[in-house]
């Protein structure tokens, strides 16, 4: 049996809606009244996101001055997440084909993501994908538990997931950022970095992927073709 573990933000969901529409709220509540700031294209921002500029960095390339670009970043943090922007996000195109084809194909499906647990469930249930993922094959964070930094706390459920679930032939992960790379990378599972999230091919590349393709279509059908050739 091949076990594909992905990612959630980035494969298979599209968050950059959410993302910008965030951005240009905090943006709205931080800027000064005297003068006029720069607000970003949404081609723009998500330029700086996916080539991992610091928000308080974004804050000052829109014209915030060190101190407002510094409270920018901190009410952008606790916004993001919150749940008024979540039905801004996005299925990626392909996903419920490639989900489904990694089904029929007897991937063991795995989800695991920085998201809480109540963030993803109802990303799961609105989108119809809590049909993929049941609820032991599912890797979240508490909805109450303490998070650091996602290249922390995502080895942390790697760990987990490879101590509670059944051995597997081999196993494959697919996410869009270091901290998938890192988390598969510790734990010598393969990585595959797909395009369709939040890092660039620049940001990508350091960590060393063993692959990196365009969205979860492309991993799916390599994946898919591995198993063909595990069994065969
Ligand atoms: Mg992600």
């Amino acid at each position: 049996m091949l076990r594909l573990i992905t990612d959630f933000d980035g494969p298979i969901v599209d968050v950059s809606d959410r993302y910008y529409c965030v951005y240009q709220d905090c943006l709205e509540q931080l800027r000064p009244r005297d003068r006029p700031v720069k607000r970003l294209s949404k081609s723009e921002f998500w330029q700086l996101k996916r080539s991992c500029v610091p928000e308080r960095e974004i804050g000052v390339i829109s014209g915030l001055d060190r101190d407002r670009a510094r409270q920018f970043a901190r009410l952008r943090s606790q916004t993001v997440h919150s749940s008024p922007y979540l039905h801004h996000d996005r299925l990626i195109p392909g996903a419920i084909d490639a989900l489904e084809r990694a089904q029929r194909s007897g991937l063991d499906l795995v989800l695991m993501t920085m998201r809480r647990q109540r963030e993803l469930e109802e990303a799961l249930y609105r989108c119809g994908l809590d049909r993929f993922f049941p609820p032991h094959r599912r890797y979240c964070i508490g909805n109450d538990e303490a998070k650091s930094l996602d290249t922390q706390d995502k080895p942390r459920l790697m760990r987990q997931a490879l101590m509670e679930l059944p051995p597997a032939g081999e196993q494959w992960m697919v996410g869009d950022t270091e901290a998938d790379a890192i988390a598969a990378r510790t734990y010598s599972v393969k990585f595959i970095g797909v395009l369709s999230g939040i890092r660039d091919r620049q940001r990508l590349n350091p960590y060393r992927p063993d692959r990196i393709v365009e969205d979860l279509t492309e991993a799916v059908d390599l994946v898919v073709e591995r198993a063909t050739q595990v069994v065969s």
